[in-house]
């Protein structure tokens, strides 16, 4: 297939929807961002990479980052994290605290908030430095090594980190979470303000495409256990719209509010596309749509 090709015919298609939607605004680094931006890449099994547009250019990952910790903690510590978190869409926003109470401090999935907290704690207890064990683990899956926090990114979610702090306290009232909170909460926002490209991430996420295999050939994951997160990926990776998504793209991805979204063909490739206006969910409306575009000329989704 030509990929760089496909790539072009689907920038000119969505064109006119680049620029709709509004950035994030919950913090300042993000919220005045360009909206007038937008790149996409696909990374093949093979190593190459195709990209259109700004597809180059480094932007916030935010939750695109909880793929990988899951990643991570799952690798390094096994499946009894799935004690501690639950594999069901949510239906509720992704910072919500509602569901907690009532499921005695489990999270329903680990791409809200509050599971990717538990995660990223998992990953601390595992590694002793979570967020720097993660940076590291995706400057290796890019190949590239100037993937790097962003400190002004993670300042601002410090500042306005209140809810995700509510959050990891109330799950510790429980005894979900075994590391002091504060330490944790700073993991987690290094972690969120992660910046990356649509090439890095396009490569990153190539061991879920293939089947748990990492860039350098040696395992990660089980076979199982790839396609374990892609079916969490496809369920609940972009907040309470994952059946949209499923229905207009019907490929595992996870968004984040930095307006990225990593999309998987599971033995095939994976696509990255970033655009910064987010429609009323959090997805970025230019990105859905060209991945949407993607599945439709291909006829490649996992339906
Ligand atoms: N840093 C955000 C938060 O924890 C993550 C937002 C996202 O991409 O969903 O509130």
């Amino acid at each position: 297939m030509d990929y760089q090709r496909l790539l072009e015919r689907i920038e000119a298609d969505i064109a006119p929807l680049v620029g709709s939607g509004t950035p994030a605004e919950y913090i300042p680094a993000l919220a005045t961002v360009d909206p007038a931006q937008f790149g996409m890449a696909i990374a093949d099994l093979e190593g190459n990479v195709f990209g259109v547009g700004d597809w180059r250019v480094p932007f916030s990952a935010q939750s695109i980052t909880k793929v990988f910790a899951l990643a991570l903690a799952l690798a390094e510590g096994g499946d009894s994290l799935w004690e501690r978190v639950g594999r069901e869409p949510s239906g509720n926003p992704f910072n919500s605290l509602v569901q907690l109470e009532y499921e005695n401090g489990i999270p329903r999935n680990p791409f809200i908030n509050a599971g990717a907290l538990v995660v990223t704690d998992r990953l601390q207890t595992l590694t002793g430095d979570a967020s720097s064990e993660l940076l590291e683990f995706l400057r290796e899956e890019s190949g590239n090594p100037e993937v790097g926090f962003d400190a002004e990114v993670a300042a601002s979610e410090q500042e306005n980190g209140d809810r995700n702090a509510a959050l990891a306290h109330f799950m510790a009232s429980y005894g979900n979470i075994d590391n002091p909170v504060p330490a944790l909460l700073d993991h987690y926002f290094w972690q969120c303000s992660i910046e990356m490209s649509c090439a890095d991430l396009a490569r990153a996420g190539r061991f879920l495409a293939r089947h748990g295999l990492r860039a350098d050939g040696t395992r990660l994951l089980t076979r199982s256990g790839a396609k374990q997160i892609n079916a969490v990926m496809l369920t609940c990776g972009t907040y309470d719209a994952a059946g949209e998504f499923a229905y207009r793209v019907g490929l595992p991805g996870k968004s984040g509010v930095g307006g990225g979204i990593v999309a998987v063909v599971p033995g095939r490739c994976t696509l990255a596309v970033w655009s910064p206006g987010l429609d009323s969910q959090g997805n970025s409306v230019a990105g859905v749509a060209a991945l949407d575009r993607f599945t439709t000329l291909t006829g490649l989704s996992v339906f």
